[in-house]
C-alpha cells in the first residue's frame, strides 16, 4: 500500500515528517511519496523555487528508506492538481492500495480542489488532526457518507474508496512559522531536519523574508 503525501513544503518541517511517519507506521505503508506541488493552485506560487523545495525534502528523508521525495509535478506543466497525480499513480500501480494523506486543513479545503469528487475513485482518503483546525463539515462528509473503513485491513483490500482517521500527537509547527522564524534571523532547529538548514543558502533566506 502506496501513500501520497503532497504540500508546498516551504520548506518540508518536522510536522511533515511525523505526519508520514504515523502513516507509514499505522497503515503499514510499504512507502510514503512526498510530492511537492510546483504550482500550488490554490496559493501564491511559493517564494521559493519548487527545485529548492524538492531538494529539501530528498535531505529530509534521505536514510528512511519508506519516504520517497518524487519530483513528478515539477515535470508537468500548469497547476499542480493532484488528481491528475493520482491518476498518474494509478496508472503505475492498478491494483495497489493508494492512500493520499491530508492535514486537516487541507482535507477541509479540498471542495476547493480540481475534481474533489473524482479523489475517492482514485485512492483512499486518510485524514491527520493538526492543531487549532476545526472538525470536517459538509460537503466534505457527504462525499465521504458510507465510506469508512473499519480497519486498515479493510483499506489494505481495496485500491481506493474509503476513507480513516490517524491519530498523531499534535505538533504544531507550520512553514509558515519556519518563513517567519528564518526571515527574523531566528533559529529552526528543532522545527526542521539539520540536513535541510544546513542546506540554505542567503538567497533561500531572502526569499522567505519576501
Ligand atoms: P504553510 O504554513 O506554508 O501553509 P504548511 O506547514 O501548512 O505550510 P504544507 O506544505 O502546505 O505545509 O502542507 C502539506 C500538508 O501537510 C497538508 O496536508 C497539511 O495539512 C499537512 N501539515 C503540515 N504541517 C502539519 C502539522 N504540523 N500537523 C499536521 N499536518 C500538517
Amino acid at each position: 500500500m502506496i501513500g501520497v503525501f503532497g504540500g508546498t513544503f516551504a520548506p518540508i518541517h518536522k510536522g511533515h515528517l511525523r505526519l508520514a511517519m504515523a502513516a507509514r507506521n499505522q497503515l503499514r505503508l510499504d512507502q510514503v511519496r512526498l510530492i511537492p506541488a510546483a504550482a500550488p493552485p490554490l496559493r501564491a506560487a511559493p517564494a521559493v523555487p519548487a527545485a529548492r523545495r524538492l531538494r529539501w525534502v530528498e535531505l529530509a528523508v534521505a536514510g528512511e528508506r519508506a519516504l520517497i521525495a518524487d519530483g513528478r509535478e515539477l515535470r508537468r506543466a500548469g497547476p499542480s492538481f493532484t488528481v491528475d497525480t493520482l491518476v498518474e499513480l494509478r496508472a503505475e500501480h492498478p491494483r495497489e492500495p493508494i492512500c493520499l494523506l491530508l492535514g486537516q486543513d487541507a482535507a477541509q479545503r479540498l471542495p476547493r480542489w480540481h475534481q474533489w469528487r473524482r479523489l475517492p475513485e482514485l485512492a483512499h482518503l486518510v485524514f491527520f488532526h493538526r492543531p487549532g483546525v476545526a472538525p470536517l463539515r459538509e460537503p466534505v462528509t457527504r462525499l465521504l457518507r458510507g465510506r469508512r473503513a473499519r480497519s486498515v485491513a479493510q483499506l489494505r483490500a481495496r485500491p481506493a474508496g474509503l476513507w480513516w482517521r490517524c491519530a498523531m500527537p499534535p505538533v504544531s509547527v507550520s512553514g509558515t512559522e519556519v518563513r517567519r522564524r528564518l526571515a527574523r534571523g531566528l533559529e529552526v532547529k528543532g522545527l526542521v531536519p539539520d540536513a535541510v538548514i544546513a542546506d540554505f543558502t542567503k538567497k533561500d533566506l531572502e526569499a522567505f523574508a519576501r
